[in-house]
């Protein structure tokens, strides 16, 4: 009986591996002209830093994680993101302690989280993310804004929507809180059981909630802009400031939630608004998390990041029919009849790939004719033919497949001359 792969996760195979290599490499490009700095955390890691580190009554630690005990009995948790994790290894190797801050860093890592699968949402999916550590200037905040929406604007994406929101700070977050508790509260026994305990927890939550959606008291659920206090304005408003100077748009939606428990003051996502792009429309998330560094042992560092899936972004590109230019052909395909050619072609190809040039030959003792359809599909440029009349007078039969010229070349030149066509 045969094994098949487990749900919600999936095989990526030559063919479609290329675009994830582009969608990587932009990211990794982009990152750099920002200064971002890459940095790789472990798969796994302690439970509790989950739990602390994006918040006991969030989805993903209340139904989404992957838990075990390994075999020394401690309790270990497939990374479902990866916030808590960049900021465990900042507190760790004291990177606040570092001359250059703010610290800003990038990942691209596989995510796990138990979750119902359907496209565009897996149970291992791949997210880059960006978190800045250590500074509280709103122009970071749009720095990283700017940085996402560059790497899907440069991929080839119009049809983007960035939605934007303030949570406030702490004081402005208080008095919104003690508006939601005593606007849910008379009708709370009509909301889903998650609401329920959310009430008085975490009150904020009930807006993110995915069942009650549609309950009226959500629309008329008190805003947290009407709470904010000067200083939370402010801020605010420089954000947008510094968004409209780098003429990036933007709506505001006051209803705009993470599903994170460590976010203050900036809140945004950037939707696709691709027709065909299917009931799932968000394809990244970030925010402020001032107090998540402090959370976790660290001194006070006020941070900002977001994430994306490459996942959504392979599906928001599919749905707008951008195509990504990827490099699928060979330099050079060597043909050889005959079995001495064959044993000089193994040199030939060595010489060529020392010489940087992508080449290959036929391993399945092929005739001439199916050799060349090889090449053929492999989309080779050039086929380099060898017989034994060729190897008598010490050169090869170059082909260009383009033009379909044919020139002989000796043996010792061929990596140049095909270099010299590239
Ligand atoms: P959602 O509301 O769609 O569940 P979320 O709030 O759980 O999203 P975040 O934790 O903020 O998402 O993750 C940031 C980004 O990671 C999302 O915007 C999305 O691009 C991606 N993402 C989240 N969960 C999945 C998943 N299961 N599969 C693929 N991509 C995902
Ligand atoms: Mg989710």
């Amino acid at each position: 009986m045969s094994i098949n792969i487990p749900r919600g996760t999936k095989d990526i195979l030559p063919g479609e591996v290329e675009k994830w290599q582009l969608i990587e490499q932009k990211a990794k490009e982009v990152s750099a002209r920002f200064n971002y700095k890459e940095i790789r955390t472990p798969i796994f890691e302690h439970t509790d830093l989950f739990q602390r580190g994006v918040g006991d009554s969030t989805d993903i630690v209340q139904k989404e994680m992957y838990t075990f005990n390994d075999r020394g009995d401690r309790s270990l948790t497939l990374r479902p993101e990866g916030t808590a994790p960049v900021t465990r290894s900042y507190v760790e190797n004291k990177m606040f302690g570092l001359p250059g801050q703010p610290v800003k860093l990038f990942y691209i890592q596989p995510m796990f989280r138990y979750e119902r699968p359907q496209a565009g949402r897996y149970r291992q999916f791949v997210q880059f993310g960006i978190e800045a550590m250590g500074s509280a200037d709103p122009a970071i905040d749009a720095e990283v804004i700017s940085l996402a929406m560059t790497v899907y604007r440069e991929l080839g994406l119009k049809k983007l929507r960035l939605v934007l929101n303030t949570l406030g700070d702490a004081q402005s977050r208080k008095s919104h809180k003690e508006a939601l508790i005593a606007h849910f509260e008379p009708r709370i026994d009509e909301f889903c059981s998650d609401c329920q305990n959310r009430l008085l927890k975490n009150p904020l939550r009930i807006l993110d909630c995915k069942k009650d959606r549609d309950h009226e008291l959500m629309k008329s659920a008190p805003s947290i802009l009407e709470h904010l206090n000067e200083e939370s304005k402010t801020y605010f408003e420089d954000v947008k400031t510094s968004l409209d100077a780098m003429n990036i748009d933007y709506v505001i939606d006051p209803t705009l939630v993470r599903g994170l428990d460590y976010y203050n003051h900036t809140a945004f996502e950037i939707m696709s608004e691709a027709e065909g792009f299917g009931a799932i429309t968000t394809l990244s998330g970030g925010g402020r998390y001032n107090g998540l560094v402090e959370d976790l042992g660290g001194p006070a560092t006020p941070s900002i990041g977001f994430a994306m899936s490459l996942e959504r972004l392979l599906l928001a590109l599919e749905a707008e029919g951008v195509t990504l230019e990827t490099e699928e052909e060979l330099d050079c395909y060597v043909v050889a009849l005959g079995d001495e050619a064959k044993q000089k072609s193994v040199s030939i190809l060595s010489q060529l790939r020392q010489n940087g040039i992508k080449s290959d030959k036929d391993y399945l003792d092929k005739k001439m004719k199916a050799q060349f359809k090889a090449a053929d599909r492999l989309k080779a440029k050039y086929v380099a033919i060898l017989g034994e009349e060729e190897l008598t007078k010490g050169i090869i039969n170059v082909k260009n497949m383009d033009s379909g010229d044919q020139q002989e070349v000796v043996i010792e030149e061929l990596s140049t001359f095909i270099k010299q066509g590239k």
